[in-house]
């Protein structure tokens, strides 16, 4: 059996004391073990920061970019292999696997072509020269790396994507990266960050990868450092009201639950209605509903709720559940065994709230499995009897194939108070052809969220889900969802960049920064 050793301080390290075990969620199987204790977690910081920062910070963007491009190519290279482990150890068909995989590489992409748009300079101009009293005095904001290390702690649902989106934004910006992944799925994220370990693309010191537990990480960062988070909300204050954190004012940002809305407005095309069925299922279905992104909450005119709710029966009984490694499967089991008893006990909790209206949720027969093995749990589809009232719905996240349908008059007014409920998210989706109450609905919802996605007929046949995290747009949201901001192109870059405002000779200045 595997034992996954940590990369840090340029070399390959096991930890020590009692490992925790990563398995296969759909036969229980052991893959694999992983412990970081005995890492030494201030020496693996210290040389991140010492050594990988200023190799770094000595490259353009151009040069950074050129190394996310080798990054990209080695882990595609290794694609199928690497779909093969993400079935293994996180119970995704394959399917969901590539969308984990092709994220990781994508994105890496999407930045080394940025990189090579920045150019051959070494900081980014923020806006344009201030004038501050005649033309002689003036001031221009910059943009540099910060001295410190970029440490990612990722969350189980996506070992690929998840530490690539983040290296990549850190990595473009000059900053060397930890990348912590969540152990239970940390299979793919080990394997990944061991291929661009072996092909020896970055300078030493820019990459290094913790296998387990956090441990005393968080006790040895400084100011310089960022902290990049994503994973539960509890997680998530845990570490923003860290003693260390909060005396050095490290910057912290953090990615957490969110209960994504899709909203159905009346009189939608045809080809509107079909694009909003098609995502709700899908995002119920896909990585068996354990995205941040998902779709929890479905708002639905009360005059549009049987057609709707017939349809989605119908969409959902054509799922099969069972072993993700057979191809009819189309979902498998969530990840660990505590995901599978959160998910029984968040339904519990909705119920309060809603009625089952597909699924049960006490039985799943997944297909391909040993009787009573596996972390399977049932898809179901709930309705709300007052969507206004149903304050589970609107406050506990279950991180697994649920949605809820709830009903509303049909008007702005109502769907925006009902969106607004979940005090603030990810991505919520309209779905919609009345240009009035797209763009009413937009300003009404938007500073509760990070994405707003609107399908109309013009684009609903080729609209991306709202689950496809895009590098160019802004990922994070306010409120419940962790106040965070990453990706978004150049704006995923701030956070491990210092902001000067450099006051003078404009003149010189421009020559300076020429
Ligand atoms: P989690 O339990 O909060 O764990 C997330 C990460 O934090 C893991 O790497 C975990 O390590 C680490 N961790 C746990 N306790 C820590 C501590 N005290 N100090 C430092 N690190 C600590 O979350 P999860 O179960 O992996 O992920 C599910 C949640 O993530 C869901 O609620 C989902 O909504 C959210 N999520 C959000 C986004 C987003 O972009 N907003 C994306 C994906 C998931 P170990 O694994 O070693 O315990």
């Amino acid at each position: 059996m595997q034992t996954l050793k940590s990369f840090v301080r340029g070399e390959w390290v096991a930890g020590s004391g009692s490992p925790a075990e990563l398995v296969n969620p759909a036969t229980e199987e052991v893959l694999a073990t992983a412990t970081s204790a005995g890492i030494g977690m201030a020496s693996a910081l210290s040389f991140a920061r010492d050594v990988g920062g200023p190799a770094l910070r000595r490259l353009t963007f151009a040069e950074r970019g050129e190394l996310l491009s080798k990054m990209s190519h080695a882990v595609h290279e290794q694609r199928e292999a690497l779909i093969e482990l993400a079935i293994a150890n996180g119970g995704n068909t394959r399917s969901d696997a590539k969308f984990d995989i092709d994220g990781a590489t994508a994105t890496l992409m999407a930045y080394a072509d940025l990189g090579k748009e920045l150019g051959d300079t070494r900081f980014l101009l923020d806006g344009a020269p201030a004038e501050l009293s005649g033309p002689r005095l003036s001031g221009q904001h910059l943009r540099l790396p910060r001295h410190g290390v970029a440490v990612h702690i990722g969350a189980f649902n996506f070992p690929a994507w998840g530490w690539a989106e983040k290296a990549a934004c850190a990595l473009l910006a000059g900053m060397p990266v930890l990348t912590k992944p969540a152990t239970a799925t940390a299979l793919l994220a080990h394997r990944t960050a061991q291929l661009v370990v072996e092909a020896q693309i970055l300078p030493a010191g820019a990459f290094s990868l913790l296998c387990g537990s956090a441990g005393d990480l968080l006790d040895h960062v400084g100011w310089h450092d960022v902290v990049a988070f994503t994973g539960g909300s509890s997680t998530g204050r845990t570490i923003r009201s860290g003693e260390r954190v909060l005396r050095e004012g490290v910057r912290v940002n953090v990615e957490a639950d969110s209960l994504n809305a899709a909203v159905l407005l009346p009189g939608a095309d045809d080809s509107t209605f079909a694009a909003f069925l098609r995502d709700v299922e899908r995002d119920m279905v896909q990585k068996t509903g354990q995205k941040c992104t998902a779709i929890r909450r479905v708002l639905v005119p009360a005059s549009e709720l049987s057609r709707v709710r017939d349809a989605l029966c119908e969409r959902l009984a054509g799922v099969t559940i069972g072993n993700p490694a057979l191809p009819e499967v189309r979902m498998g089991p969530v990840a660990t065994r505590t995901q599978q008893r959160d998910v029984g006990a968040g339904v519990s909790a909705l119920l309060a709230d809603a009625q089952v209206v597909f699924g049960d949720p006490e039985l799943v027969r997944p297909v391909g499995v040993a009787e009573g093995k596996g972390f399977f749990v049932p898809l179901l589809l709930l309705e709300a009897r007052d969507a206004m009232a149903a304050r589970a719905v609107h406050s506990h996240e279950v991180f697994g194939p649920v949605a809820t349908l709830l009903p509303y008059d049909g008007t702005v007014e109502q769907a925006s108070a009902i969106v607004r409920a979940g005090d603030g998210g990810l991505v919520t989706t309209i779905y919609g052809d009345e240009r009035d109450e797209l763009a009413q609905l937009v300003e009404a919802i938007a500073p509760w969220h990070g994405r707003l996605v609107v399908v109309d007929k013009r684009i609903a046949d080729k609209s991306l889900p709202p689950g496809t995290v895009m590098p160019q747009l802004l990922h994070g949201g306010p409120g419940r969802s962790g106040g965070g901001e990453e990706l978004g192109g150049v704006r995923g870059m701030a956070l491990y960049q210092q902001r000067t405002a450099v006051q003078g000779n404009g003149p010189l200045i421009s020559k300076l920064l020429a």
